[in-house]
C-alpha cells in the first residue's frame, strides 16, 4: 500500500504544486504515495455553503466553522482511518522523529485552513494532532502541510530512488542527533579554496572520523539544544 496523503482545505488547486516536482513529483506519478483533495467548500452550510464566521465576542479575522471542519474530517476518516493533522502554531514542533515515524505509516489527514482559527471545539470533539513548523505565523495550513509532507516523503521506501542518503542526515538517530558534516564536490579548487586532504585522500576510516568531528563541531557551534540533546544521551 503506497503512503496516502489527504488533504481538506478550501484551497485545492495550491496541491501537489512543488509536491508535484523533482523526486517526490516521479514517485507520485509512479504511485508510490498518492494525493486525495478534499474542498471544505462541499462540507459549507447555508445556501452559499459557508465555511467561516466571525469570531464570537468579537476579534480579527474569520473562524473556521466546527461543524464544517468536523463533518470534513468525518468524511474522509470514514474511508480512511488515518492521523488527522491540524497545522498550528501552538502544536507539537515538527521534528525528523516524527517524519521518521509517519513515513512508516499508511499516510496523513492534514485539515489546513487561512483563517484566524478553527472553532476550538471542532478541537476537543475530533483531537487532531496539532503540528507547529516553528515560532512564526505562516497565512494558512496548506504549505505547512507541504512542508511535512515534503519531509516525510523523502522517507517513504522507494521515493529517493537509490539515493536513499536519509540515514546519517541531520537530525537523524543514525547520525545521533547531530547536524550533518560538511559536502563538497568538483572542482578541486574554488577561488583559492581547496577541497580538504581527508575528504579526498581515499583512507576511508580517517574521513568518517572527520565527517564525525565536523558534525560534533557544527551542533555545538550552532545548536545548543542539540548539543545538549546529544550529550544526555551519550550519558
Ligand atoms: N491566529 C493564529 C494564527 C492563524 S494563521 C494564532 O495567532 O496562533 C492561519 C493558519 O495558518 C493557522 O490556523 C494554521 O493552520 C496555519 N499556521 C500558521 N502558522 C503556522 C505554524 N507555525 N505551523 C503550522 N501551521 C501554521
Amino acid at each position: 500500500m503506497s503512503f496516502a496523503a489527504h488533504i481538506i482545505t478550501a484551497y485545492p488547486d495550491m496541491f501537489p504544486g512543488p509536491l508535484g516536482e523533482s523526486l517526490q513529483g516521479r514517485a507520485l506519478a509512479d504511485g508510490l504515495w498518492r494525493i486525495a483533495m478534499h474542498d471544505l467548500r462541499d462540507f459549507g452550510v447555508g445556501k452559499h455553503q459557508n465555511i467561516d464566521d466571525t469570531p464570537a465576542g468579537g476579534g480579527p479575522g474569520m473562524v473556521l466553522r466546527a461543524d464544517v471542519a468536523a463533518a470534513a474530517v468525518d468524511h474522509v476518516t470514514a474511508q480512511n482511518p488515518l492521523p488527522v493533522i491540524l497545522p498550528s502554531p501552538r502544536g507539537v514542533p515538527f521534528t525528523q522523529s516524527l517524519a521518521q515515524e509517519w513515513a512508516k505509516g499508511d499516510g496523513l489527514i492534514f485539515i489546513c485552513n487561512r483563517f484566524e482559527g478553527v472553532d476550538e471545539r471542532f478541537i476537543a470533539a475530533r483531537q487532531p494532532l496539532e503540528v507547529s513548523l516553528g515560532d512564526y505565523v505562516l497565512g494558512g495550513g496548506e504549505i505547512a502541510a507541504m512542508v511535512m509532507l515534503e519531509a516525510i516523503l523523502r522517507l517513504v521506501p522507494g521515493v529517493m530512488g537509490k539515493l536513499e542518503s536519509g540515514a546519517d542526515e541531520s537530525f537523524s538517530p543514525a547520525n545521533d542527533g547531530l547536524l550533518e558534516y560538511p559536502q563538497y564536490t568538483r572542482p578541486q579548487s574554488f577561488e583559492g579554496l581547496d577541497i580538504p586532504d581527508v575528504v579526498t585522500g581515499g583512507d576511508h576510516k580517517k574521513l568518517a572520523a572527520w565527517r564525525r568531528a565536523q558534525a560534533e563541531a557544527l551542533t555545538q557551534n550552532r545548536r545548543a539544544d542539540l548539543w545538549a540533546d546529544f550529550l544526555k544521551r551519550k550519558k
